[in-house]
């Protein structure tokens, strides 16, 4: 499984400096994590201010 970010990113950008494997990449309109890449760590998760980045 990987984390999914969903529609409440702001797009900050705190997550992609967060995460160890640079799964994390700016998408169209939000911030996307490759599923492929993601370890399932919930860096990401821990600090983003608005919940956006969910287990999926
Ligand atoms: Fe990166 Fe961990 Fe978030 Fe996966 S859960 S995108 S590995 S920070
Ligand atoms: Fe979006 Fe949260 Fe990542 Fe910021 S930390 S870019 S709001 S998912």
């Amino acid at each position: 499984m990987a984390y999914v970010i969903n529609d409440d990113c702001i797009q900050c950008g705190a997550c992609e400096a967060e995460c160890p494997c640079s799964a994390i990449s700016e998408g169209d309109g939000k911030y996307v994590i490759d599923a492929d890449t993601c370890v399932d760590c919930g860096s990401c998760a821990s600090v983003c201010p608005v919940g956006a980045p969910q287990e999926g």
